[in-house]
Formats: C-alpha cells, structure tokens, sequence
C-alpha cells in the first residue's frame, strides 16, 4: 500500500507536467486555437472576453508597482550622471526610430497606394481630434499627486516621482550621517523586495497567459471577421509590411551593436506575442521586463528604458499613422502635398510621446494626424473597424523596439550588460564613486533577480 503510494507520487501532477511544459509553445498553441475557435464561432465566441479581460487586467495590476519599485531600485544603484546620460542616449534613440518608422510607413504607403478606387460608405463617420499641446505634455509629467498618477495609471508621471525618490535614495545612502544611511539601507531592502514580490507575482501570471492569449485572439478574430478585413487587406498588408522592414532594421542594429540576435529574439518572443494579444505595451511591461532581465540588461537601464519606451517610443504605431493617413487621402481622392507629410510625420511622433501604450490609442493618434493634414475624416471610421487587427502588429512592433533600445542602450554603458548565464556580483554602475555607486545595498541588489532563477526558471528555459 505504501510502496503503491509511493509510485504515484513519482508520477508528475497534471498541473506539474503543464508548468514544465515551456511557455512558448502553451502560447503558440493557445494562439493557433484561439484564431480556429474565433473562425469557426465568429462573434459569439465575445461569451469568452471575461477571460481575455482577467489576463490584461492582471498585467496592469502590476505594472504601476512594477515601474515604481524598479526604477527606484534601478536609479538608486547608479549615479545621477549615469541616470541622465542613460536618458538623453533613450530619448533620442527613440525620437530617431519612431522618425524612421513614419518614414517606412508613408514610403510604403505612397509605393502600394493602399485605399485607391475604394468607394466609402456614404454613413461612415468619425470625430476630429487634436495632438496636446507639448507643454501640456511636459507639464503633465510631473505629478501633483502621486497617489493620483499611481491611480490612474500615468507611466510618466509615476516615472518622474520614481526618479526623484530614486535619485534620493541614492543621496542617503551615500550619507556620512550613519543614522540616514541605516535608514535608506532599510528603504532599499524594502524596495528590492519589492521588485522580487512583483517578479514573483508575473511569473504565476505568466501561468494562466495561455488562457488569457486564447480568449484575447478567439475574440479579435471572431468579431472582425473577415468581412471587414477583406476591403482594408492592402492597408493591412502595408502595414504588415512595414513592421517586417522595421524588425528588419532592429535586426541590423542589433548586429551594429554586436548583440546575439538570435538569442535577443528567443527571449523576446514572450513579450512580443503577449504585446500581440494584449495590445498594449504598458500591459506588456512585466513580461519585458523579464526578458530585459535574461538578456543580461541591468536594472539600472532597463527600468528607466523600458517603461519610457511603453509610452513614448512607438515604431509599429508610426507606421500605421503613416500608412492610414496615406490611406485615408488615397480614399478620397487627394494627393497629399510634402507639407502635409511633414506635419503628418511631427504629429506623429510628437503625439506618440503624450499617448500612452494602450489598445487603440493609434487610432486617435490617426486621428490627430489626419486633422491636422486637413483631410476628411470619414475614411477613418473605415481604419477604425480593422483596428484591433492592425494594433495587434503595431504593438508588437513597438514592444520589440523598446527591448532592442533597452539592449542596445545597455550596450553602451559600461557595466551595464552582463552575461545572463553567468552574472558577476557587483554593483550596477562600477565605473562609479558618485551617490549610489559603490555602496554595499547595490552590490545585493543588481545580481539578485539576473542570478538567482527567478521568473526565466519556471518559464522557459530553451
Ligand atoms: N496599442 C499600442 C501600444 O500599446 C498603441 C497603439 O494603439 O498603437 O503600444
């Protein structure tokens, strides 16, 4: 009786074998029938959107202590010239991708011609729009009330307080006043704990992502349908096409700054197919974060560059402002002037910087562009019935372009890139004697969540 006990306990549980199975292939297979059930239900397949639903809102739950607690640790473990050199390279990296990319997209669009000869539904409508005035941007990035910014989920202005506490923390425990920094050594236990509960937390997520990415994409497929896809196939095409071309160029910069491509893209694929399904690069910030943190990347860049890349850098989301608004004048029959592809072109860009990384927050941003190309709008009711298609893409993209920003920046700091399988102890910034740098709290904190298996051990090790 005893040995038969024995036996079945050497048998791995059900739910045992469906964690050690990798996580990839539960999502590519969540994906594959996810897209036959949205096909065959069409949209009554919605009963399921409960469970897409509890998925994305599981992400977001974590994504406002996830920016708070890393970038606290992350500012605090490297000096305050290192923070700001890290930023001004992120901003203008971005600022010159996301240009880029409206570049591909109004090329591609102005080469395929996507929307000529298609008759507009005499009851299609939309509304105006207009970009934020960019001092009401900036004066919005700093909060006048935290609990507020935390509460409505303001990536920006959490990031400017995180900053600043960071950057404070650092100052006490560089202190000669023992009883500061006995006090701020207390804080940074805190805060690294923190960051170790919040990564603990995405990894049970990360077990029930297969649910969540089957519900997400049973949905989409099944209440566009094909019926509006077919019409808009070019302008999806386009679009497609222009994220490729924009991996592409990932790609090549990758290789320019000698990263493993390869091996940036297995560890991007997680948050690449749940920014897929999610749409949204703000929900999609816990599982980069993860894949930051297998790539070797510091926390001291990582979670500076990846939440200001959820809002501010959004290659796959230029693209598609490019390429609809091209659409959008092909529609009606105007040719566009350079100067309305200018101003299409810095609306864009400038908008992206204001707009957070949700779903759907292209199609204003289209929007904005096309109002301020003093076109039509009608057209864009059309965009707006494909939209969940092509923001699944666009999001993709954009999630990409943050990952090789952030393991690019990475790259070009000293002691900030270090080899995943094999971490050094440390702190984050050694080239370093400034406030935060040196101090035993960030010789515990960096190596912790890179060496010791966190979330990548349960999930997939391939
Ligand atoms: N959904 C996109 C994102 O979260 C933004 C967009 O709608 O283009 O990055």
């Amino acid at each position: 009786m005893a040995q038969q006990k024995n036996e079945q306990t050497h048998q791995p549980s059900l739910w045992r074998r469906y964690l050690d199975f990798p996580l990839i292939w539960k999502l590519t297979i969540a994906l594959v029938l996810g897209i036959v059930a949205g096909l065959i239900f069409g949209p009554d397949i919605s009963i399921i959107e409960p469970l897409g639903q509890i998925f994305i809102n599981l992400l977001m739950m974590l994504v406002m202590p996830l920016i708070l607690f890393t970038l606290v640790a992350g500012v605090a473990s490297v000096s305050p010239k290192t923070i700001g050199r890290i930023g001004g390279k992120t901003l203008l990296y971005y600022m010159v991708t996301t240009a880029f990319a409206m570049v591909i997209g109004i090329g591609l669009a102005l080469l395929i011609s996507p929307g000529t000869g298609l008759d507009l539904p005499s009851d299609a409508e939309a509304d105006e729009a207009e970009a934020p005035p960019l001092a009401e941007v900036l004066v919005d990035i700093v909060p006048d009330n935290i609990f507020g910014a935390l509460a409505e989920g303001q990536v920006l202005a959490v990031m400017f307080f995180a900053l600043v506490a960071g950057v404070a923390l650092a100052y006490m425990q560089d202190s000669s006043d023992e009883r500061l920094s006995s006090i701020a050594a207390d804080i940074r236990r805190f805060v690294d704990g923190g960051v170790e509960l919040v990564f603990i937390i995405i990894r049970g997520v990360l077990q029930y992502s297969p649910i969540g990415v089957f519900a997400l994409i049973a949905v989409v497929v099944g209440e566009t349908g094909t019926d509006a896809l077919l019409p808009l196939l070019t302008l999806t095409g386009t679009v497609y096409a222009g994220i490729a071309i924009q991996i592409l160029v990932y790609v090549g910069l990758l290789a320019l700054f000698r990263a493993p491509v390869v091996r940036f893209f297995r560890e991007a694929k997680e948050p690449m197919l749940t920014a897929f399904v999610t749409r949204s690069s703000g929900g999609t910030l816990p599982v980069s974060t993860q894949a930051a943190e297998r790539l070797g990347v510091r926390r001291g860049v990582y979670s500076f560059t990846l939440p200001l890349g959820a809002t501010v850098n959004m290659d796959g989301t230029a693209i598609y402002v490019g390429a609809a608004t091209v659409f959008v004048a092909n529609v009606t029959g105007t040719e566009l002037s350079l100067t309305q592809l200018v101003t299409v072109a810095a609306v864009g860009v400038l908008a992206s910087i204001g707009t957070a990384g949700v779903p759907g927050a292209g199609l204003i941003m289209l929007t904005m562009a096309v109002t301020a190309a003093g076109l039509p709008m009608a057209p864009v009711a059309l965009v707006a019935g494909i939209d969940a298609i092509l923001d699944m893409g666009r999001t993709m993209n954009n999630v990409t372009g943050d990952l090789a920003g952030t393991r690019i920046i990475a790259k070009t700091e000293p002691g900030m890139l270090v080899d995943p399988d094999n971490p050094p102890e440390g702190p984050d910034d050694p080239e370093d004697t400034a406030p935060g740098g040196g101090q035993e709290p960030q010789g515990e904190q960096a190596p912790t969540s890179a060496s010791e298996p966190t979330v990548d051990d349960d999930v997939d090790r391939t």
